[in-house]
């Protein structure tokens, strides 16, 4: 890299290492240690970093009580359906054959009341898969070198719950999500959507399904929440994710929190991680920093 960084994958870190409140770098999966010049930065969420990658003494007990009981985790995630498609699906409803209107994400749902009901099953544990409302794309037709010409890749995002209710202590991690059923509620969702595009059932060359729990594994997220933590009002701005750590900044020094879980949120904004550089970069060189400041309002007064 330009600035003569290293990335590092495959190495999944289990212990922020804390010495008299100070983060001094990170212990990975085999026991090596990396050192910190400047500090330590975390991509997951925060419950996982303070209730299970900092040893418990390193965190102020009213902390740790907050980040576990006051952040709310709905049990609301995906189970992700991947296809690979010898032809684009037909909807019924789109009366044109302009593929233009299939580039971005196409929502199925029969009503409002369908989508509302669609999460809050979600929520209480329950597979929503009786009448399933799903979000999709067809990434093929912006870019047609996904797939082999004329044929077609399909996603689709299903929502389902982390832990199903009466389930508790089976399946995968506990989860009660087996192979026989992520298959089964796959097939009741790929039915739903036959219903919008009678062509696609006969043009599935293969699938992978993805049951939240593996969604969650493969992510490292808590309960397979791909915002971290739950996007709800309580949760939002100063308060993400919760009012004292919410500045990108921690207690325990030269610790610092980007991603999902922080300002502005989930999603694919970059804005979590841009503005904690800017905090962390300040942190670096506050003198140089503030100089800076006044350079440029001077700048901008000598201009006027
Ligand atoms: C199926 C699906 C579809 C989505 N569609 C969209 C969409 O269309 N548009 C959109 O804007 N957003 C979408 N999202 C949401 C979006 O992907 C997330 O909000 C976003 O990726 C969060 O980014 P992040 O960098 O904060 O965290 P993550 O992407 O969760 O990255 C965290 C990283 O940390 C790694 N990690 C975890 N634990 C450890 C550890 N102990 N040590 C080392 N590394 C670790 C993980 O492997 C992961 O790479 C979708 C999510 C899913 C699951």
């Amino acid at each position: 890299m330009a600035k003569g960084g290293k990335i590092l994958t495959e190495q999944m870190v289990q212990e922020v290492i804390v010495e008299d409140n100070r983060a001094i770098g990170v212990r990975v999966a085999g026991g090596k240690e990396y050192r910190a010049n400047q500090g330590v930065i975390s991509n997951i969420d925060v419950r996982r970093l303070f209730l299970q990658l900092i040893a418990p003494d390193a965190v102020k007990p009213e902390l740790r009580d907050k980040v576990d009981r006051r952040i709310t985790n709905n049990n609301e995630t995906i189970l992700k359906i991947d296809c690979a498609l010898s032809e684009v699906p037909r909807f019924t409803a789109l009366e044109t054959e302009n593929q233009e209107h299939l580039i971005g994400t196409v929502l199925i749902a029969d009503s409002v009341a369908h989508v509302e009901q669609a999460h809050s099953l979600a929520t209480m544990g329950q597979i929503p898969d009786a009448n399933p409302s799903m979000y999709l794309d067809i990434p093929s037709v912006l870019d047609p070198t996904l797939a082999p010409e004329g044929k077609h890749t399909l996603w689709i995002e299903f929502f389902a719950p982390y832990q199903i209710a009466g389930k508790e202590g089976t399946g995968l991690d506990g989860t009660g999500w087996t192979d026989e059923l992520k298959n089964q509620t796959a097939d009741n969702v790929l039915k739903k959507l036959g219903e919008y595009a009678p062509n696609l059932q006969n043009s599935i060359i293969a699938r992978r399904v993805e049951s939240p729990a593996e969604l969650g594994a493969r992510l490292g997220s808590y309960k397979g929440n791909y915002y971290h933590l739950d996007m709800t009002l309580d949760q939002m701005i100063f308060l993400r994710p919760l009012p004292e750590i919410a500045n990108y900044t921690t207690p325990i020094k030269n610790l610092y929190l980007t991603g999902a879980g922080t300002h502005p949120g989930g999603s694919i904004s970059g804005m979590p991680g841009r503005n904690c550089a800017r905090v962390f970069l300040n942190r670096q060189q506050p003198l140089a920093k503030a100089q800076q400041s006044v350079n440029s309002m001077l700048r901008s007064l000598l201009n006027q």
